[in-house]
């Protein structure tokens, strides 16, 4: 038989078992939604490195009109 497991998002029962692709979580919301979190509240990584020669923030503000 399937273990069960308490859903870290919600509380509810979940299935641990092959069948269950969101295990320990109980659905897949429940799986985006707590790494959702994870990724924007407990885990704050600082601004990437990598926005140096991406913004063009200097020279023409040609709009087009
Ligand atoms: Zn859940």
């Amino acid at each position: 038989m399937a273990k069960i497991v308490a859903c870290p998002n919600c509380g509810a029962s979940s299935e641990w078992s092959p069948a269950n692709r969101f295990r320990p979580f109980c659905s897949e919301r429940c799986k985006m939604t707590d790494l959702g979190a994870w990724a924007t509240e407990r885990y704050r990584v600082p601004v990437v490195e990598s926005d140096e020669s991406e913004l063009p923030d200097e020279g023409d503000n040609v709009l087009p009109n």
